[in-house]
């Protein structure tokens, strides 16, 4: 079986973003860019199944610039075998990635796709579940365990209340959650195997999608800065204060 990996290239998690000064998005001039650490879980995750048998091929796929190759570079070095490169300059947004994800399903037919549950640029949440409608396929999301077998998938899926369990038919959509796994450290030898490893470059023409935008960011600001701290000095002051000045009791 083969497992399609969907891999996006975003700001560094310990990176510090700044709003533009105009307000129309957030600089990105020489940050640090790593791939979603929710999408180095489903890689991780696709590996392992490799390495238990159960699969026998893991294709990474990222959609964007060209550096997105060292994306793809990364999941090879973690494990990947290929991978793909949708080469696209312009903005992409969920439904765009999720009508690209479906070409390359049709193309590849895989038996499962694991993306991660949200990227952590846009907070999304959203091409995963797009991705199985487009493709008609079941999906189970926010995965915390998943074991595999022929003809399905069982997910256990982290919720408010607890943990639930579904059984998916394959081929399926699953999305990664933080607990699914802890991703392994990627050493210097498969650093240098994954250079040699196939990675072919496509076009969204190549892939007939149109993926002109159909959301518009209108305005992107810095939270409210917090306000500094008040020490009490005991429970009935506070109590005083929760109900005459913050009003909440
Ligand atoms: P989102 O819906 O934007 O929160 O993204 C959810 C997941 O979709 C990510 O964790 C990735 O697995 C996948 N994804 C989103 N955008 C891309 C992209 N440009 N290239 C590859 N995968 C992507």
């Amino acid at each position: 079986m083969k497992v399609l990996v969907p891999v996006k290239r975003v700001v560094d998690y310990n990176v510090k973003v700044r709003v533009k000064s105009d307000g129309t998005g957030v600089d990105i001039a020489n940050v640090k860019m790593s791939m979603n650490p929710f999408d180095e879980i489903a890689v991780e995750e696709a590996v392992r199944l490799k390495e238990k048998g159960v699969v026998t091929e893991v294709v990474a796929v990222s959609c964007g610039v060209a550096q997105c190759q060292e994306t793809l570079r990364t999941a090879m070095a973690i494990g990947a075998d290929r991978g793909i490169l949708v080469e696209c300059a312009d903005e992409l947004q969920p439904l765009a990635v999720a009508k690209l994800l479906k070409a390359l399903v049709d193309q590849e037919q895989p038996g499962l796709v694991i993306l991660g549950k949200q990227a952590i640029d846009d907070d999304c949440n959203q091409t995963g579940q797009m991705l199985a409608a487009l493709a008609d396929l079941p999906q189970a999301t926010f995965a915390s365990k998943v074991e595999v077998s022929a003809d399905a998938a069982v997910v256990t899926r982290e919720v408010d209340g607890g943990l639930e369990t579904v059984r998916v038919s394959l081929p399926a959509v699953v999305t990664t959650d933080l607990r699914l796994n802890e991703p392994r450290y990627v050493t210097l030898p498969n650093i240098m195997k994954a250079k040699k490893k196939p990675l072919t470059t496509v076009k969204p023409a190549d892939l007939g999608v149109d993926v002109a935008p159909r959301i518009k960011t209108l305005k992107v600001s810095e939270p409210p800065k917090r306000g500094a701290g008040v020490k009490v000095a005991d429970v009935a002051a506070l109590v005083e204060k929760l109900k005459n000045e913050a009003k909440v009791i």
